[in-house]
């Protein structure tokens, strides 16, 4: 992220042990300037930061009869966040796919882990999947896929983005583990992960369906 050489002050004796010792994907400074989201007061429907109690947006979930996916995200879309996805996503520097590879760690012991794929078009165009990308250290299930659909969510409106239709369907393998944890890389409506557990709904997935993404 800032080019400069990777440090890792190591203690001699670990050094000596034969332990493998492996550098951080980013330096402190640069690590230092993202936002973690204290779990202790996020939103207990959609993993907001500062909001103990359900948030409107989750309110509003819980009253289309949603039952919520009690999302939790790592990180505050804070403006160093905003310049990340910027020059990921918006620019495709496909290098920066590891940088939080160290903090994004899950559990794959009876839940499986199913990534929010990209458009087609999306795929094309940036040459690689973004999600993919930033969870690909972590056994994933490949079980849902996307539709075209005509307009881009991150050219719309917050109202717009409500009212998407449909595009995921869910492709599932004989056997399934009790609980799908769907990972994405913003929550931002909650709109595209009600979509996708719908989708796994459509399928037939009546375990548990719950949510995580780098960023709220
Ligand atoms: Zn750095
Ligand atoms: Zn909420």
């Amino acid at each position: 992220m800032c080019n400069q050489p990777l440090r890792d002050d190591q203690p001699l004796a670990r050094l000596l042990s034969g332990q493998t010792t492996r550098l951080p994907a980013l330096c402190r400074r640069c690590l230092a300037q993202f936002e973690l989201i204290d779990q202790q007061d996020a939103c207990p429907g959609c993993g907001r930061g500062s909001s103990s109690t359900l948030c409107q947006d989750c309110q509003r979930w819980a009253a289309q009869g949603e039952t919520l996916l009690h999302h939790r995200a790592w990180f505050r879309y804070t403006a160093p966040m905003k310049a990340f996805i910027q020059q990921y996503k918006g620019l495709g520097d496909y290098r920066l796919h590891s940088a939080f590879a160290d903090v994004l760690q899950l559990a794959s012991r009876n839940q499986a882990l199913v990534p929010i794929p990209s458009e087609p078009g999306h795929y094309a165009r940036r040459g690689f999947d973004p999600v993919l990308g930033l969870f690909g250290h972590l056994p994933l299930a490949l079980w849902l896929t996307k539709g075209e659909t005509a307009v881009p969510q991150a050219q719309k409106t917050r109202a717009e983005r409500l009212v998407t239709a449909q595009s995921f369907t869910a492709h599932l393998p004989a056997v399934v583990p009790p609980r799908i944890v769907l990972l994405d890389d913003l929550y931002t409506t909650g709109r595209t992960l009600y979509h996708a557990k719908a989708a796994l709904r459509a399928a037939g997935y009546q375990g548990e369906v719950i949510s995580r993404s780098l960023i709220r």
